[in-house]
C-alpha cells in the first residue's frame, strides 16, 4: 500500500506533503454520519457554564472571566507579512492567532477537553453520592468535606505533558489523587509541575501510544480510579467541541463574517486527534461548507494523515512506515491516531499538512519578533499550514475545486495557537534559540 499510494509513500519519505481529504463530503451529508447531534454541544456548553463558579473559586486567575475558561483571538498582520515573505507567497485575507497557548490553568487547548472531562466525572459522582443536586450551585464543592470526598478517588492519563497538566491541575485542585503516566517526550519542567501540585507522574522510557495502554490498564485495576481516554473520549471531544460557539461570538465582536462570500479556514495542530478533531467538529455545525479545516503535523509523527490515507486509522502507526515518530513538537508526538476521530474526521475535514521541524522554531521567532508573542513549538506548526495553502499546487487545486479563488479576498485564516504561556522563561529562551537542519 506504501508503495502504490502517492501521500503514504511522500510521508515515508519525510517530505513535506498536503493531502487534501477527497472523501469530504457537503456537511449536512457529513452531519447526518457522523450524527453526534448541537445538543450533545449544548450540553457541555452548559455543564462548564454551571461549573463556572467552581473554577472561578479553585482558580482565582479566572475571576475576571467569571470562570470561564476561553483564550484571546488577535489579528496577527505583521507575522502574516512575515508568513509571505518567508514563503515567497501572497496570503489573502486575514490572519488571526486563536491563543489557546493562554487559556487559564493549563496553557494549552488542553484546558478545553482535560478540564471539562474532569468536572464531568466530578458531577457524576456528586450526584451520585448525593453531595449535590443539579439545581445546586457546584461551588460549594470547594469546601473541604467535597475534597475529602473526592480523595477516595483517583484519576489517570496518559499524556506527552499537556494533557497530564490540564487532568492534573484540576483534578488536584478538586482533591482527587492523580496518576499521570507520561511519555518519553514529556518534558521535564512539566513533570516538575505536575509534581508540585501533588500529582503522581510516572514515567515512561517509550512513546506516548504505550504511556496511554499502561494508565489504562493500571487504571482498570482499581474501581475507584476513572481513566481519562485520550484516544476514546466523547467527553474530551465535547469539551473541544465548544471552542466554536465562543469563536463565533468573538468573531462577531469584530465583525467578520464567516458564509457564502466569506469562507474561514482554520489550521491546527494534531497529536492523537481529540483536540483538533472537537474543535472541527463544532465549527462545522455553525459554518457548515464555509469553514476549511486542516489539520498539521511534524513530518516524523504525521500519525493522523496515514490513519486517514490508509482508512486502517489506530491499525496503523508512523513506526509501520519506517518512520520514528520523534520530533520537537512533543504535544504531537503521537505514533497512532484515534479512530473514533479518524473515522469522523473522514466526512468532514478539509485536508492534513505535515511540516519539518525546523519550521517549527522559524515561525516561533518570526511570531515573537513580529508580534511579541511567545508559544510552543508544537503550536507553531499552524503557521505552515496557511503559508503552504497559498504555495502549494495540492492547495491551490483545493482553492479551485471548492469555487474559492474570487473569495479569498474576503477569507479568514485562523492560526491555532495550542500552546505555550506555562513554558518556564528559561525553557522558552532556549526554543529561541533552537536552529535545527533542513
Ligand atoms: C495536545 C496538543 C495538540 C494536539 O491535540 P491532540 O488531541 O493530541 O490531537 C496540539 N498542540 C499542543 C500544544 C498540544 O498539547
Amino acid at each position: 500500500m506504501i508503495k502504490s499510494n502517492k501521500y503514504l509513500k511522500l510521508v515515508s519519505e519525510l517530505k513535506e506533503t498536503l493531502w487534501i481529504n477527497e472523501k469530504q463530503k457537503p456537511y449536512l451529508r457529513a452531519e447526518s454520519i457522523i450524527n453526534i447531534g448541537t445538543e450533545r454541544i449544548d450540553d457541555a456548553e452548559q455543564r462548564l457554564n454551571k461549573f463556572a463558579p467552581l473554577i472561578e473559586k479553585l482558580f482565582p486567575e479566572t475571576r475576571l472571566s467569571n470562570g470561564i475558561i476561553e483564550s484571546p483571538l488577535k489579528e496577527i498582520k505583521n507575522m502574516k507579512r512575515k508568513l509571505e515573505i518567508c514563503n515567497n507567497v501572497q496570503i489573502s485575507g486575514n490572519l488571526l492567532l486563536k491563543m489557546d497557548s493562554h487559556l487559564a490553568i493549563a496553557g494549552s487547548v488542553k484546558a478545553r477537553g482535560g478540564i471539562y472531562e474532569v468536572l464531568k466525572y466530578t458531577e457524576s459522582i456528586a450526584l451520585k453520592n448525593n453531595l449535590i443536586t443539579e439545581e445546586d450551585d457546584y461551588s460549594i464543592l470547594a469546601e473541604k468535606k467535597y475534597k475529602n470526598f473526592f480523595g477516595q478517588y483517583t484519576i489517570q492519563v496518559g499524556s506527552t505533558g499537556n494533557l497530564g497538566l490540564s487532568i492534573g491541575i484540576t483534578s488536584a485542585a478538586l482533591g482527587f489523587k492523580v496518576k499521570v503516566h507520561m511519555s518519553s517526550d514529556a518534558k521535564k519542567w512539566k513533570k516538575d509541575l505536575l509534581r508540585s501540585k501533588g500529582a503522581e507522574v510516572i514515567e515512561y522510557n517509550s512513546d506516548y501510544s504505550k504511556a496511554v495502554e499502561e494508565g489504562r490498564r493500571i487504571s482498570d485495576l482499581d474501581s475507584m480510579s476513572y481513566f481519562v481516554d485520550d484516544e476514546n473520549s466523547i467527553n474530551l471531544f465535547l469539551g473541544y467541541s465548544v471552542a466554536a460557539r465562543r469563536l463565533d461570538k468573538q468573531l462577531e465582536d469584530i465583525n467578520i463574517n464567516v458564509d457564502d462570500d466569506h469562507p474561514l479556514f482554520v489550521y491546527i495542530p494534531c497529536g492523537v486527534g481529540g483536540a483538533p478533531g472537537g474543535i472541527t467538529y463544532g465549527l462545522k455545525t455553525i459554518y457548515k461548507d464555509n469553514v476549511h479545516c486542516f489539520f498539521i503535523e511534524p513530518t516524523h509523527a504525521c500519525c493522523m494523515l496515514i490513519g486517514m490515507v490508509s482508512g486502517l486509522h489506530d491499525k496503523i502507526s508512523v513506526q509501520d512506515l519506517g518512520l520514528d515518530g520523534i520530533t520537537h513538537a512533543d504535544g504531537l508526538a503521537v505514533g497512532r491516531p484515534s479512530k473514533l476521530i479518524g473515522k469522523m474526521m473522514d466526512h468532514i475535514l478539509s485536508g492534513i499538512f505535515t511540516i519539518d521541524d525546523y519550521k517549527l522554531y522559524d515561525n516561533m521567532r518570526s511570531l515573537y519578533e513580529t508580534e511579541n508573542i511567545k508559544i510552543e513549538p508544537s503550536a507553531c506548526a499552524s503557521f505552515q499550514g496557511l503559508a503552504m495553502l497559498y504555495s502549494s499546487e495540492e492547495g491551490q487545486k483545493y482553492i479551485k475545486k471548492n469555487g474559492l479563488q474570487d473569495k479569498m479576498n474576503n477569507s479568514t485564516h485562523i492560526a491555532w495557537a495550542t500552546g505555550g504561556s506555562l513554558v518556564p522563561e528559561e525553557v522558552n529562551k532556549t526554543f529561541l534559540e533552537t536552529f535545527l537542519n533542513k
